[in-house]
């Protein structure tokens, strides 16, 4: 299975990834993990795009691009992957294509998270995450087994300092004016899908089976 899931921030990206991820065997390639793994590490990287993701801004094409590469080079991507929050513009659209068509790959579908600001607003003001493991929570949504703590590692979870409201509107209008593009590009592409990111867990799973089932979406060859 290859396939992308973008939307705006709190549409369910990261959740039904892990999800998927964990029911199909292939990695979760989620951008803004990456980076933020990176920021955590102090690595160059880290240093130069802490401050963007601060302000809620994006990281350029290049730096982003690279770092997927990298990522889809591996040999855990073979069988495939999902592709959480990257591409986010059209550079970056252009980018994984030519990176596929290199390998004679080709996406199964691009999955467009269709979700209600109130809904995006409410996800994030209550999202909390783990910084270890990367797993994602919502305090009322997907509330951790122990209050506070990541069911997978323990650690204790926090809220993403890019979640403040000030920098959530940021984040919104940079996704409408880069990232919103991508609908017509799919689209065109034959590859679009739009699901409802309003749905809650369990349903919009039921919804992405069916999807992918549509696609003919199957385990990639090991
Ligand atoms: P996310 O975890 O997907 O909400 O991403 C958090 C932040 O990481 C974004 O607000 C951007 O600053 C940065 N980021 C994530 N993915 C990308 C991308 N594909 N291109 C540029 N910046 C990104």
């Amino acid at each position: 299975m290859r396939i992308i899931l973008f939307g705006p921030p709190g549409a369910g990206k990261g959740t039904h990834a892990q999800i998927l991820s964990r029911k199909w065997q292939v990695p979760h390639l989620a951008a803004g993990d990456l980076l933020r793994s990176h920021i955590r590490e102090l690595t160059e990287v880290g240093k130069k795009v802490k401050a963007i993701l601060e302000r809620g801004e994006l990281v350029p094409d290049v730096l982003i691009n690279e770092l997927i590469a990298v990522e889809l080079r591996k040999p855990v991507a073979r069988r495939g992957f999902i592709l959480d929050g990257y591409p986010r513009t059209l550079g970056q659209a252009d980018a994984l294509d030519e990176f596929l068509k290199g390998k004679n790959e080709n996406l199964d579908v691009a999955l467009y998270f269709k979700t209600s600001v109130d809904v995006v607003i409410d996800r994030l003001t209550g999202r909390r995450f783990c910084p270890e493991c990367g797993a994602n929570y919502h305090i009322r949504n997907i509330p951790p087994k122990v209050s506070g703590k990541c069911d997978r590692c323990g650690a204790s979870l926090v809220e993403r300092s890019d979640d403040r409201p000030e920098t959530v509107r940021r984040r919104l209008e940079v996704y409408e004016k880069d990232t919103a593009p991508l609908l017509n590009y799919y689209q065109v592409k034959g590859f679009l899908e739009e699901v409802p990111g309003d749905f809650d867990v369990d349903e919009l799973q039921a919804v992405l089976a069916k999807v992918l089932e549509r696609h003919g979406v199957r385990e990639s060859i090991r």
